[in-house]
């Protein structure tokens, strides 16, 4: 697996600027949802089982962060947490590349082996998001 640094043919897809309108898009919906009194989501697998599911806390953790609450957010998610700090890191990158037509950073040669160590690793991180929940199920 390498990066490289390309300018993106004219007729490529600019998934920097639609990953950058889905993300600000979600924030703005969920603001305006908020702000309008709407009713938070509801989780079913709680709902039905008494115990958090892999996402839970997931928009309270969205919410303390929005407002600079670390911590707090961290503690309500640990998963979305780190989820949020890569995305505001990648809008920042998809800002500067857009607006700047700069070269964007792709992945190449990414081997079999590597895709599959990648996925064990995302795997075993939201293991340990799921039991840091259920360790702290009291919360929700
Ligand atoms: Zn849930």
């Amino acid at each position: 697996m390498r990066l490289l640094w390309r300018r993106a043919p004219g007729n490529e897809f600019d998934h920097e600027l639609a990953l950058l309108g889905v993300s600000v898009g979600t924030v703005v919906v969920g603001t305006i949802w908020l702000a309008l009194g709407l009713p938070w989501p509801r989780c079913l697998f709680r709902a039905l089982t008494g115990l958090p599911c892999v996402s839970c806390g997931a928009t309270r953790c969205t919410i303390a962060f929005l407002h600079g609450n670390f911590l707090t957010a961290w503690q309500w998610n640990p998963f979305a947490f780190v989820v949020f700090c890569v995305l505001i890191l990648f809008d920042l990158y998809a800002v500067i590349v857009v607006i700047g037509r700069a070269a964007r950073v792709r992945v190449v040669d990414w081997t079999a082996r590597e895709k599959k160590v990648t996925r064990i690793a995302i795997i075993c991180l939201l293991a340990l998001n799921w039991i840091y929940l259920l360790a702290h199920h009291d919360r929700f």
